[in-house]
């Protein structure tokens, strides 16, 4: 079936990377509880350690383990929302084509190459 050039991306793609979004959102999901439980372990074990700078330095890496994995939870969601509402593969800056090899690669991506590289230098 054909839905005509109004989407940016077929159906078949979007029903594709819907799953690939879906996925990477579960593994997604289990990294930041495992990253809580990890921090919840190792403040246990260092409760009375000496050697409190080894565990500020584990539950540090740990919480930034967490943030990134939030952060990314966060885009991969947005891009959901994205298939959903239709504007999924349009850029959120200048409002084209997000080029279909960055799609593939980063289906997340919220900016085409060009405004993604302004960004970045910015
Ligand atoms: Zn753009």
């Amino acid at each position: 079936m054909e839905f005509g050039d109004s989407s940016l991306v077929s159906e078949t793609k979007l029903a594709s990377f819907k799953r690939v979004l879906e996925a990477r959102i579960a593994e997604t999901e289990r990294a930041i509880a495992d990253a809580e439980q990890e921090t919840r372990a190792t403040s246990a074990r260092h409760a009375d350690s000496a050697d409190q700078a080894t565990a500020e330095y584990e539950r540090q890496t740990l919480t930034h383990k967490a943030a990134v994995a939030r952060q990314s939870l966060q885009q991969l969601t947005q891009a959901l929302d994205r298939i959903r509402q239709g504007t999924f593969g349009e850029c959120a800056q200048c409002g084209n084509d997000i080029e279909p090899k960055r799609l593939e690669a980063i289906p997340w991506a919220r900016y085409c190459l060009k405004c993604q590289e302004l960004r970045e230098r910015r």
